[in-house]
């Protein structure tokens, strides 16, 4: 009975059409739940604004905000915030959708959100990325709070943009709102570990899975697409443990190293240059070429649909962790399978960063902060349940890590949904 959505025109490998697939594939696993999936298929809330700040030269710039709520039925909405000239309402509707799959499947009591603004922000002045920033946030202050939805950063954004938010939305309301957004500075609420949390959590399921394999980390070929604050991180954590990084590209290229590249060097060069700034260290060699480098671990860690088909034909990597939101279109999740290539998928492989907004969210309310250690030992404890169930899951199924994750996950979701009724 339920009409399509008018207001988005999904494709096969589009955000949205991706997401729709992966819910379409659980929904035998579902069981009388399985009344309740039109939910999950449409977002329950989603606001579009209008932008506009006076630009340093005087003139009047306009751009196009959005906020989606996906689901609330267990608890406040909780996602990122992403800058990004290509962001699309569509877009930030499946990215809020897939909020709302990862925080089920850690367990976390959130729903899931996202928001988004269309702009380039590397085109923008520190002043005027503020005004974006404010603006934007007085604009979606009607629908966010501390108990409705709390933003985080995403791509593009930062602590310094969360701090501005938190400001904007204190002012708006009076008074001084911490738990709004998650992701802020250490001394305004912030908690220790959110930064690196994200490429902790592709570290710790990546070295799980791994060991499933009975894959060596030390010595392991990594290939990583994408070289901010995801991909960085876990490139490190995985080094530590004795793997080469011997790919990294980032949006000004492409550098490879067979050897493996020196991240003592290449981290701090790529945050000013991006990775090319590093010739010294690698050879840079032509986009399309970085799907075909010699690997065991492929992390994605950029933005959605990077592995199609045909990337999906080429890789020589056993283990994909996808530390990005989305990178795997349907086709090319077959198509991996079919090679044999295990997939830790997005929803619960990146949930690290969420998890510990979670615990900053909590830390702000409760007032009292913890220490890094206790943070990190939660963190891998959260993180290390979630995958053994999905596994468990994946075995008794024969079923995709994937759809077992989507199946733990919307098993939560539904059941918290029948139970809360529908109202009226
Ligand atoms: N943007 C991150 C994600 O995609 C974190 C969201 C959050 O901490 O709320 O999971």
């Amino acid at each position: 009975m339920s009409e399509k959505l008018s207001f988005v025109n999904p494709t096969a490998n589009s955000p949205w059409g991706t997401y729709l697939s992966q819910v379409d594939r659980v929904v035998p696993y579902l069981g009388p739940l399985a009344r309740w999936v039109e939910t999950l298929k449409r977002p329950k809330r989603a606001l579009i604004v209008d932008v506009p700040i006076e630009m340093d030269d005087g003139t009047i710039a306009h751009f196009e905000g959005y906020r989606v709520q996906h689901n609330m039925s267990r608890g406040p909405g909780k996602g990122g915030v992403r800058f990004h000239p290509d962001v699309t309402l569509e877009e930030v509707m499946a990215l809020s959708a897939w909020m709302t799959i990862k925080t089920a499947a850690v367990n976390l009591p959130y729903g899931g959100a996202k928001g988004g603004i269309r702009v380039d922000p590397k085109k923008l002045s520190l002043q005027e990325l503020e005004k974006v920033t404010r603006r934007y946030t007085s604009e979606i202050g009607i629908i966010i709070g501390p108990h409705t939805d709390i933003p985080a950063p995403d791509v593009n954004t930062n602590a310094q943009i969360m701090a501005w938010m938190m400001d904007t939305y204190s002012m708006n309301v009076g008074g001084t709102a911490t738990g709004v957004v998650t992701g802020k500075p250490l001394h305004l609420g912030g908690s220790l570990g959110r930064v690196k949390a994200t490429g902790r959590g592709v570290f710790v399921t990546g070295r799980e899975a791994a060991r499933r394999l009975g894959m060596d980390l030390r010595g392991a070929r990594i290939a990583v697409q994408g070289f901010g604050n995801v991909g960085s991180v876990a490139a490190e954590l995985f080094a530590e443990a004795g793997a080469k990084i011997v790919a990294v590209q980032d949006h000004t290229g492409t550098i490879v190293n067979s050897n493996g590249l020196d991240l003592a060097k290449l981290v701090p060069i790529s945050r000013t240059d991006g990775v090319v700034g590093f010739k010294a260290g690698g050879d840079i060699v032509p986009n399309e070429d970085f799907w075909g480098v010699a690997c065991d671990i492929l992390i994605p860690a950029a933005l959605e649909g990077q592995i199609t088909a045909e990337r999906a034909q080429r890789t020589t990597a056993k283990l994909v962790l996808e530390g990005a939101n989305g990178p795997t279109v349907p086709v090319a999740d077959d198509i991996l399978a079919e090679r044999g290539v295990l997939v830790v998928p997005d929803v619960i492989c990146n949930a690290g960063g969420v998890t510990v907004s979670y615990f900053e969210w909590v830390q702000d309310f409760s007032s009292f902060f913890w220490d890094e250690d206790e943070i990190n030992v939660r963190l891998d404890r959260i993180m290390m349940n979630a995958l053994n169930q999905i596994w468990d899951t994946a075995d008794k199924h024969k079923i995709s890590l994937r759809t077992a994750t989507y199946a733990v996950a919307c098993e939560r979701i539904l059941m918290a949904r029948q139970e809360r009724g529908l109202y009226p």
